[in-house]
Protein backbone atom coordinates (compact mmCIF):
# COMPACT_ATOMS: atom_id res chain seq x y z
CA UNK A 1 0.00 0.00 0.00
CA UNK A 2 1.65 3.39 -0.95
CA UNK A 3 0.17 5.97 1.66
CA UNK A 4 -0.87 9.12 1.54
CA UNK A 5 1.61 10.73 4.86
CA UNK A 6 3.91 9.16 6.14
CA UNK A 7 5.64 11.55 9.15
CA UNK A 8 9.01 12.41 8.42
CA UNK A 9 12.05 10.28 10.75
CA UNK A 10 15.79 10.94 9.85
CA UNK A 11 16.92 8.89 12.41
CA UNK A 12 18.28 10.79 15.70
CA UNK A 13 14.69 11.42 16.83
CA UNK A 14 14.88 8.85 19.73
CA UNK A 15 18.34 10.06 20.78
CA UNK A 16 17.30 13.46 21.36
CA UNK A 17 14.50 12.51 23.25
CA UNK A 18 16.30 10.13 25.25
CA UNK A 19 19.16 13.00 25.72
CA UNK A 20 16.33 14.97 26.79
CA UNK A 21 14.87 12.71 29.34
CA UNK A 22 18.37 12.25 30.97
CA UNK A 23 18.62 15.71 31.54
CA UNK A 24 15.79 15.67 33.44
CA UNK A 25 14.04 18.39 31.37
CA UNK A 26 10.58 17.21 29.91
CA UNK A 27 8.42 20.55 30.25
CA UNK A 28 8.60 23.33 28.14
CA UNK A 29 11.11 25.96 27.03
CA UNK A 30 14.30 23.75 27.92
CA UNK A 31 16.84 23.05 26.07
CA UNK A 32 15.80 21.89 22.89
CA UNK A 33 13.01 23.92 22.74
CA UNK A 34 15.87 27.01 22.79
CA UNK A 35 17.64 25.61 20.10
CA UNK A 36 14.98 24.76 17.72
CA UNK A 37 13.61 28.75 18.19
CA UNK A 38 16.82 30.08 17.57
CA UNK A 39 17.46 27.94 14.89
CA UNK A 40 14.19 29.02 13.32
CA UNK A 41 15.37 33.04 13.96
CA UNK A 42 18.61 32.56 12.47
CA UNK A 43 17.98 30.20 9.14
CA UNK A 44 14.60 32.60 8.42
CA UNK A 45 15.86 35.90 9.26
CA UNK A 46 12.71 36.14 11.74
CA UNK A 47 13.19 38.57 15.07
CA UNK A 48 11.34 36.42 17.86
CA UNK A 49 10.27 32.73 17.62
CA UNK A 50 8.06 31.09 20.23
CA UNK A 51 7.30 27.15 19.80
CA UNK A 52 3.85 25.99 20.47
CA UNK A 53 1.92 23.27 21.02
CA UNK A 54 0.45 23.34 17.23
CA UNK A 55 -0.09 25.06 14.58
CA UNK A 56 -3.50 25.78 15.57
CA UNK A 57 -2.52 27.81 18.77
CA UNK A 58 0.27 29.72 17.13
CA UNK A 59 -3.17 31.49 14.97
CA UNK A 60 -4.74 31.46 18.11
CA UNK A 61 -1.94 33.80 20.12
CA UNK A 62 -1.81 35.85 16.82
CA UNK A 63 -5.80 36.24 17.05
CA UNK A 64 -5.06 37.63 20.77
CA UNK A 65 -2.31 39.74 20.37
CA UNK A 66 -4.40 41.52 17.46
CA UNK A 67 -7.01 42.87 20.29
CA UNK A 68 -10.07 41.85 18.51
CA UNK A 69 -13.22 43.37 19.61
CA UNK A 70 -16.11 41.51 19.24
CA UNK A 71 -17.82 42.77 15.99
CA UNK A 72 -14.58 43.03 14.46
CA UNK A 73 -13.86 41.12 10.62
CA UNK A 74 -11.25 39.38 9.47
CA UNK A 75 -10.52 38.98 5.63
CA UNK A 76 -9.38 35.59 4.98
CA UNK A 77 -9.75 32.88 2.27
CA UNK A 78 -12.73 30.10 2.35
CA UNK A 79 -10.29 27.98 1.20
CA UNK A 80 -8.24 27.03 3.90
CA UNK A 81 -8.01 24.81 6.89
CA UNK A 82 -10.47 25.31 10.17
CA UNK A 83 -7.91 26.25 12.32
CA UNK A 84 -7.22 29.78 10.12
CA UNK A 85 -10.68 30.47 10.96
CA UNK A 86 -11.58 29.31 14.87
CA UNK A 87 -8.85 31.27 15.98
CA UNK A 88 -10.53 34.22 14.70
CA UNK A 89 -14.22 33.40 15.82
CA UNK A 90 -12.56 32.17 19.39
CA UNK A 91 -10.75 36.31 19.69
CA UNK A 92 -14.65 36.97 19.29
CA UNK A 93 -13.95 38.06 15.36
CA UNK A 94 -16.85 38.01 12.50
CA UNK A 95 -15.06 36.58 9.35
CA UNK A 96 -15.23 37.62 5.92
CA UNK A 97 -14.67 35.11 3.47
CA UNK A 98 -12.84 36.27 -0.32
CA UNK A 99 -12.20 34.13 -3.32
CA UNK A 100 -9.05 32.20 -4.38
CA UNK A 101 -7.16 32.86 -7.31
CA UNK A 102 -7.43 29.67 -9.47
CA UNK A 103 -3.69 29.11 -10.50
CA UNK A 104 -2.19 29.19 -6.90
CA UNK A 105 -4.99 28.42 -4.87
CA UNK A 106 -4.82 31.10 -2.97
CA UNK A 107 -6.37 33.88 -1.62
CA UNK A 108 -7.14 36.89 -4.46
CA UNK A 109 -5.50 39.97 -3.11
CA UNK A 110 -7.43 42.42 -5.90
CA UNK A 111 -10.44 41.31 -4.03
CA UNK A 112 -9.11 42.05 -0.43
CA UNK A 113 -9.70 46.18 -0.74
CA UNK A 114 -13.87 45.68 -1.75
CA UNK A 115 -13.91 43.26 1.54
CA UNK A 116 -12.93 45.91 3.64
CA UNK A 117 -15.16 48.10 6.07
CA UNK A 118 -14.45 50.05 8.73
CA UNK A 119 -14.63 47.05 11.11
CA UNK A 120 -11.96 45.04 9.16
CA UNK A 121 -9.04 44.45 11.88
CA UNK A 122 -7.05 41.79 10.10
CA UNK A 123 -6.20 39.63 6.84
CA UNK A 124 -4.94 36.19 7.49
CA UNK A 125 -3.24 35.23 4.14
CA UNK A 126 -2.82 31.07 3.63
CA UNK A 127 -0.01 30.05 1.51
CA UNK A 128 -1.50 26.88 -0.08
CA UNK A 129 0.94 24.45 -0.70
CA UNK A 130 3.67 26.55 0.73
CA UNK A 131 3.30 28.45 -2.50
CA UNK A 132 3.20 32.27 -1.41
CA UNK A 133 -0.01 34.71 -1.91
CA UNK A 134 1.04 37.52 -3.48
CA UNK A 135 2.45 39.34 -0.35
CA UNK A 136 3.76 43.10 -1.37
CA UNK A 137 0.03 43.67 -2.93
CA UNK A 138 -1.57 42.05 0.59
CA UNK A 139 0.98 44.01 2.84
CA UNK A 140 0.62 47.57 0.55
CA UNK A 141 -3.22 47.26 1.02
CA UNK A 142 -2.86 46.00 4.72
CA UNK A 143 -0.84 49.47 5.40
CA UNK A 144 -2.88 51.59 3.96
CA UNK A 145 -6.14 50.46 5.16
CA UNK A 146 -3.80 50.05 9.17
CA UNK A 147 -4.96 46.29 9.09
CA UNK A 148 -2.47 43.24 10.63
CA UNK A 149 -1.44 40.49 8.61
CA UNK A 150 -1.33 37.19 10.12
CA UNK A 151 0.16 34.67 7.98
CA UNK A 152 -1.42 31.20 7.72
CA UNK A 153 2.36 29.73 6.41
CA UNK A 154 1.43 26.16 8.46
CA UNK A 155 2.66 24.71 5.21
CA UNK A 156 4.96 26.79 4.27
CA UNK A 157 8.07 26.39 6.51
CA UNK A 158 10.72 26.84 4.16
CA UNK A 159 8.90 28.55 1.43
CA UNK A 160 10.29 31.92 0.18
CA UNK A 161 8.40 35.17 -1.41
CA UNK A 162 10.92 37.48 -3.07
CA UNK A 163 13.77 35.45 -0.94
CA UNK A 164 11.72 36.73 2.38
CA UNK A 165 11.02 33.35 4.48
CA UNK A 166 7.01 32.58 4.64
CA UNK A 167 5.65 33.58 8.03
CA UNK A 168 8.13 36.32 8.18
CA UNK A 169 6.88 38.94 5.91
CA UNK A 170 2.93 39.76 7.92
CA UNK A 171 3.16 41.28 11.62
CA UNK A 172 2.79 37.28 13.01
CA UNK A 173 3.62 34.19 11.21
CA UNK A 174 2.12 30.46 12.20
CA UNK A 175 4.15 27.21 11.36
CA UNK A 176 2.57 23.98 11.66
CA UNK A 177 4.89 20.73 12.81
CA UNK A 178 2.21 18.26 12.74
CA UNK A 179 2.96 14.85 11.58
CA UNK A 180 1.62 15.82 7.69
CA UNK A 181 3.89 19.03 7.72
CA UNK A 182 7.55 18.92 6.18
CA UNK A 183 8.80 19.10 9.66
CA UNK A 184 7.28 17.49 12.43
CA UNK A 185 6.86 16.88 16.27
CA UNK A 186 4.15 15.04 16.54
CA UNK A 187 1.86 17.68 16.99
CA UNK A 188 3.19 21.47 17.45
CA UNK A 189 4.13 24.80 16.12
CA UNK A 190 5.29 28.07 15.94
CA UNK A 191 4.33 31.59 16.17
CA UNK A 192 6.90 34.01 14.38
CA UNK A 193 6.46 37.90 15.63
CA UNK A 194 7.75 40.41 13.08
CA UNK A 195 6.74 43.91 15.60
CA UNK A 196 9.25 43.72 18.35
CA UNK A 197 6.35 45.53 20.09
CA UNK A 198 4.19 41.97 20.26
CA UNK A 199 7.01 40.21 22.10
CA UNK A 200 6.30 40.67 25.78
CA UNK A 201 2.03 39.68 25.59
CA UNK A 202 2.83 36.94 23.03
CA UNK A 203 5.70 35.49 26.05
CA UNK A 204 2.86 36.23 28.57
CA UNK A 205 -0.13 34.50 26.98
CA UNK A 206 1.80 32.07 26.28
CA UNK A 207 3.18 31.64 29.73
CA UNK A 208 -0.71 31.26 31.38
CA UNK A 209 -1.00 34.98 31.83
CA UNK A 210 2.46 35.10 33.89
CA UNK A 211 5.42 37.05 33.12
CA UNK A 212 7.86 34.18 33.90
CA UNK A 213 10.18 34.47 30.84
CA UNK A 214 10.76 37.76 32.07
CA UNK A 215 11.82 35.63 35.61
CA UNK A 216 13.79 33.57 34.18
CA UNK A 217 16.00 36.33 32.25
CA UNK A 218 16.37 38.04 35.51
CA UNK A 219 14.32 41.26 34.54
CA UNK A 220 12.03 40.79 37.01
CA UNK A 221 13.24 39.42 40.90
CA UNK A 222 9.35 37.23 41.22
CA UNK A 223 6.88 36.12 38.59
CA UNK A 224 3.13 36.88 38.81
CA UNK A 225 0.15 36.48 36.66
CA UNK A 226 -0.25 39.48 34.96
CA UNK A 227 -2.90 39.14 31.78
CA UNK A 228 -4.68 36.24 29.98
CA UNK A 229 -3.14 33.48 28.80
CA UNK A 230 -2.89 29.82 28.12
CA UNK A 231 -0.52 26.72 27.50
CA UNK A 232 0.73 27.55 24.51
CA UNK A 233 4.36 25.35 25.29
CA UNK A 234 5.16 22.09 23.86
CA UNK A 235 6.93 19.24 25.92
CA UNK A 236 10.76 18.88 25.47
CA UNK A 237 10.00 15.50 24.27
CA UNK A 238 8.17 16.97 21.12
CA UNK A 239 10.63 19.97 20.58
CA UNK A 240 13.50 16.96 20.69
CA UNK A 241 11.93 15.36 17.85
CA UNK A 242 11.43 18.70 15.92
CA UNK A 243 15.49 19.12 16.52
CA UNK A 244 16.08 15.96 14.43
CA UNK A 245 13.85 17.41 11.64
CA UNK A 246 15.28 20.72 11.61
CA UNK A 247 19.07 19.77 11.68
CA UNK A 248 18.44 18.22 8.49
CA UNK A 249 16.16 20.51 7.15
CA UNK A 250 17.44 20.98 4.09
CA UNK A 251 18.15 17.46 3.10
CA UNK A 252 14.52 16.92 3.68
CA UNK A 253 13.56 20.02 1.53
CA UNK A 254 15.50 18.60 -1.55
CA UNK A 255 14.30 14.91 -0.91
CA UNK A 256 10.72 16.47 -1.28
CA UNK A 257 11.52 19.08 -3.78
CA UNK A 258 13.26 16.38 -5.71
CA UNK A 259 9.45 13.90 -5.48
CA UNK A 260 7.98 17.46 -7.03
CA UNK A 261 9.84 17.86 -9.62
CA UNK A 262 9.46 13.63 -10.64
CA UNK A 263 5.48 13.89 -10.34
CA UNK A 264 5.78 17.57 -12.29
CA UNK A 265 7.77 15.97 -15.24
CA UNK A 266 5.96 12.87 -15.82
CA UNK A 267 3.00 14.23 -15.72
CA UNK A 268 3.61 16.97 -17.93
CA UNK A 269 2.60 15.40 -21.10
CA UNK A 270 -1.15 14.64 -19.47
CA UNK A 271 -1.32 18.63 -18.97
CA UNK A 272 -0.37 18.90 -22.48
CA UNK A 273 -3.30 17.22 -23.68
CA UNK A 274 -5.55 18.99 -21.57
CA UNK A 275 -6.43 15.78 -19.20
CA UNK A 276 -5.94 17.54 -15.75
CA UNK A 277 -4.01 20.92 -14.60
CA UNK A 278 -0.54 20.67 -12.14
CA UNK A 279 0.12 23.38 -9.78
CA UNK A 280 1.58 26.63 -10.62
CA UNK A 281 4.24 28.47 -8.79
CA UNK A 282 4.35 32.05 -9.53
CA UNK A 283 7.94 33.73 -10.47
CA UNK A 284 9.11 34.95 -7.16
CA UNK A 285 7.91 32.11 -4.86
CA UNK A 286 10.09 29.15 -3.90
CA UNK A 287 8.09 26.62 -2.85
CA UNK A 288 9.37 23.81 -0.43
CA UNK A 289 7.21 20.59 -2.18
CA UNK A 290 4.51 20.57 1.27
CA UNK A 291 1.84 19.14 -1.23
CA UNK A 292 1.12 17.57 -4.69
CA UNK A 293 -1.76 17.99 -6.14
CA UNK A 294 -3.73 17.93 -9.30
CA UNK A 295 -7.02 18.88 -10.89
CA UNK A 296 -9.23 16.82 -13.11
CA UNK A 297 -12.10 18.06 -14.99
CA UNK A 298 -15.07 17.89 -12.08
CA UNK A 299 -15.97 16.33 -9.04
CA UNK A 300 -17.27 12.98 -10.64
CA UNK A 301 -13.86 12.71 -12.47
CA UNK A 302 -12.00 12.93 -9.19
CA UNK A 303 -14.41 10.38 -7.32
CA UNK A 304 -13.43 8.10 -10.47
CA UNK A 305 -9.76 8.88 -9.84
CA UNK A 306 -9.31 8.35 -6.15
CA UNK A 307 -11.11 5.01 -6.39
CA UNK A 308 -9.27 3.95 -8.94
CA UNK A 309 -5.90 4.80 -7.15
CA UNK A 310 -7.29 3.13 -4.38
CA UNK A 311 -7.95 0.01 -6.44
CA UNK A 312 -4.49 -0.03 -6.76
CA UNK A 313 -3.67 0.38 -3.39
CA UNK A 314 -2.72 4.27 -3.22
CA UNK A 315 -4.09 6.38 -1.05
CA UNK A 316 -4.87 10.16 -2.79
CA UNK A 317 -7.27 12.60 -0.41
CA UNK A 318 -8.70 15.75 -1.33
CA UNK A 319 -9.58 19.01 0.95
CA UNK A 320 -11.04 21.36 1.81
CA UNK A 321 -14.76 21.21 2.40
CA UNK A 322 -14.98 25.79 1.50
CA UNK A 323 -15.79 26.94 5.14
CA UNK A 324 -18.22 30.15 4.10
CA UNK A 325 -20.50 26.45 2.92
CA UNK A 326 -19.38 24.64 6.16
CA UNK A 327 -21.97 24.17 9.18
CA UNK A 328 -20.03 26.71 11.30
CA UNK A 329 -18.81 28.92 8.26
CA UNK A 330 -22.36 29.90 8.02
CA UNK A 331 -22.65 30.90 11.08
CA UNK A 332 -19.79 32.82 11.96
CA UNK A 333 -19.12 34.29 8.69
CA UNK A 334 -19.83 35.31 5.24
CA UNK A 335 -18.62 35.41 1.99
CA UNK A 336 -17.94 38.57 0.13
CA UNK A 337 -18.18 38.74 -3.76
CA UNK A 338 -18.73 36.00 -6.07
CA UNK A 339 -17.89 32.28 -5.30
CA UNK A 340 -16.33 31.92 -8.76
CA UNK A 341 -13.75 29.47 -8.03
CA UNK A 342 -13.65 28.66 -4.01
CA UNK A 343 -15.97 25.84 -4.79
CA UNK A 344 -15.22 24.87 -8.34
CA UNK A 345 -11.62 24.48 -7.56
CA UNK A 346 -11.85 22.48 -4.15
CA UNK A 347 -14.17 19.83 -6.14
CA UNK A 348 -11.74 18.79 -8.63
CA UNK A 349 -8.41 18.98 -6.66
CA UNK A 350 -6.61 15.94 -5.53
CA UNK A 351 -3.52 15.18 -3.35
CA UNK A 352 -1.19 12.49 -4.72
CA UNK A 353 1.21 10.63 -2.00
CA UNK A 354 3.80 13.07 -0.74
CA UNK A 355 6.36 12.72 2.29
CA UNK A 356 10.22 12.64 2.84
CA UNK A 357 12.09 9.61 1.48
CA UNK A 358 9.02 8.42 -0.63
CA UNK A 359 11.02 6.04 -2.75
CA UNK A 360 11.57 5.92 -7.16
CA UNK A 361 9.15 2.77 -6.97
CA UNK A 362 6.38 4.43 -5.39
CA UNK A 363 6.87 7.58 -7.69
CA UNK A 364 6.84 5.49 -10.33
CA UNK A 365 4.34 2.98 -9.75
CA UNK A 366 1.86 6.27 -8.73
CA UNK A 367 2.37 7.86 -11.96
CA UNK A 368 1.80 4.97 -13.92
CA UNK A 369 -1.16 4.65 -12.19
CA UNK A 370 -2.00 8.07 -13.33
CA UNK A 371 -1.59 7.28 -16.94
CA UNK A 372 -3.89 4.05 -16.81
CA UNK A 373 -6.76 6.41 -15.48
CA UNK A 374 -6.05 8.60 -18.65
CA UNK A 375 -5.98 5.29 -20.76
CA UNK A 376 -8.73 3.87 -20.05
C1 LIG B 1 -2.00 22.11 9.30
C2 LIG B 1 -2.62 23.44 9.16
C3 LIG B 1 -3.02 24.20 10.27
C4 LIG B 1 -3.03 23.67 11.67
O1 LIG B 1 -1.88 23.15 12.14
P1 LIG B 1 -1.92 22.13 13.39
O2 LIG B 1 -0.49 22.06 13.78
O3 LIG B 1 -2.45 20.83 12.87
O4 LIG B 1 -2.78 22.73 14.44
C5 LIG B 1 -3.51 25.47 10.06
N1 LIG B 1 -3.64 25.98 8.83
C6 LIG B 1 -3.30 25.27 7.74
C7 LIG B 1 -3.44 25.90 6.40
C8 LIG B 1 -2.80 23.98 7.86
O5 LIG B 1 -2.48 23.29 6.76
Amino acid sequence: MISFNIPPYTGNELKYIQQAIEGHKICGDGPFTRQCSTWLEQKFRADKVLLTTSGTTALDMAALLSRLNPGDEVILPSFTFSSTATAFVLAGAKLVFVDIRPDTMNMDETLIEQAITDRTKVVVPMHYAGVSCEMDTIMDIARKHSLLVVEDAAQGVMSTYKGKALGTIGDFGCYSFHETKNYSMGEGGALLINSPEYVERAEILREKGTNRSKFFRGQVDKYTWVDVGDSYLPSELNAAYLWAQLEMADEINRNRLASWNRYYTALKPLQEKGLLELPVVPEGCAHNAHMFYLKLKDLSERTDFIRHMKEHDIWCVFHYVPLHSAPAGLRYGRFCGEDRYTTKESDRLVRLPMYYNLSEQYLSRVIDCIFAFFGR
